[in-house]
């Protein structure tokens, strides 16, 4: 029987072992970080599954296949489907409306309404709730899967994956660039904190004239705070900028968050092609799985299905590069 080895262990590898093995393949995983954990891009996401408020600045595709991500997801991991609520500053008002002209499958809801979905937002009198969009706990699914894995016997081997291996569908981000030349890095800037005071229960979408900011409950008091985009590739620290906006916006979503404790500073590059739509390609033995870009958990599962259907049944899915196979 064939065995797939799979290189990298963030999102992309990690799912695409899973619906490999579901699929009835012998599958075997490389990655010198071990186990899920902070060498990997996908450590650091928010988690959000929302096709329809990503479809504000993104192509079609992200919300046609990104639908297809709750399901798959629900099926591995705990996924809450308590919606989004984008909300903006009375001054930014006018961009609550762009984002809704740009969008779809919301509900316009009023002071009450918020309040009645999230009780500690504080000063907003309008915002849009997008009800059937979902969230995880991303360390929490990457931990579900590798540990699915483990029980249905695929080996984790802790090294780099050795040369010319045959049967390889290489998962590594921004990693295989040295191959996938015109593969970039976008600059992501979070942060976790503590607030046990404030108690949301979805993800929040602050509009903000440079780029949307998030906060998403971890559970606990603990929230992710999330994310700048800057077309850089040094990730070795955060700016100030970036922490005083960050902060802003949750200080902007109830200023008892003031208070929070700055648990966690994550910077990493997202691993993005030129039209920030993921790409498989075929090139000699190796099946290459990349491009996430900041959909990492949203386009996963469309992306790992396009990889099984390539390598096990010789299908060419959309995602398929076909100047390149
Ligand atoms: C701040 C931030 C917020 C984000 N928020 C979201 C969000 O809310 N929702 C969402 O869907 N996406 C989000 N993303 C995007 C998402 O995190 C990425 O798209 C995703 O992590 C890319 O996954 P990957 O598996 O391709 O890469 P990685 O997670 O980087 O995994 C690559 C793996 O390959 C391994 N590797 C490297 N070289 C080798 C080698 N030679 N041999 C074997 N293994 C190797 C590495 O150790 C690593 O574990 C966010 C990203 C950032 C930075």
């Amino acid at each position: 029987m064939t065995i797939w080895s799979v290189i990298g262990a963030g999102v992309a590898g990690l799912a695409v072992a899973s619906e490999m093995v579901s699929r009835g393949a012998k599958v075997q995983v490389y990655d010198p970080g071990g186990p899920p954990g902070a060498h990997g891009c996908s450590w650091w996401a928010g988690g959000m599954l929302a096709p329809w408020c990503e479809y504000e600045n993104a192509e079609e595709p992200v919300l046609r296949l990104g639908k297809t991500a709750l399901d798959w997801w629900a099926a591995r991991t705990q996924v809450q489907r308590r919606g989004t609520l984008v909300v903006a500053n009375p001054r930014d008002l006018p961009d609550l409306r762009r984002f809704a002209r740009r969008t779809q499958a919301f509900a316009d809801v009023d002071q009450t309404q918020i309040q009645e979905l999230e009780p500690d937002l504080h000063g907003f009198s309008k915002a849009l709730f997008f009800p059937d969009e979902a969230h995880l706990d991303p360390r929490q699914a990457l931990q579900d899967l590798y540990r699915q894995l483990q029980g249905q016997g695929v080996e984790f081997h802790r090294k780099l994956a050795p040369p010319r291996l045959e049967n390889a569908i290489d998962c590594r981000g921004l990693h295989a660039r040295e191959v996938l030349h015109d593969l970039r890095g976008v600059k992501g800037e979070m942060l976790v904190i503590r607030c046990p005071d404030i108690h949301l229960t979805r993800p929040v979408r602050l509009l903000h004239p440079r780029m949307p900011l998030y906060i998403v409950p971890r559970g606990d008091g603990v929230y992710m705070l999330g994310a700048t985009m800057i077309e850089s590739e040094d990730s070795s620290r955060i700016t100030a900028r970036s922490m005083l906006e960050l902060l802003s916006a949750a200080y902007a979503l109830n200023p008892a968050f003031g208070e929070a404790e700055v648990l966690e500073i994550g910077v990493d590059l997202r691993p993005a092609f030129p039209d920030n739509l993921p790409r498989i390609r075929r090139l000699g033995h190796t099946i290459y799985a990349n491009g996430l870009y900041r959909h990492g958990y949203l386009l996963a599962p469309a992306l790992v299905r396009g990889v099984a259907d390539l390598a096990l049944e010789n299908k060419h899915s959309e995602m398929v590069d076909e100047d390149r196979a």
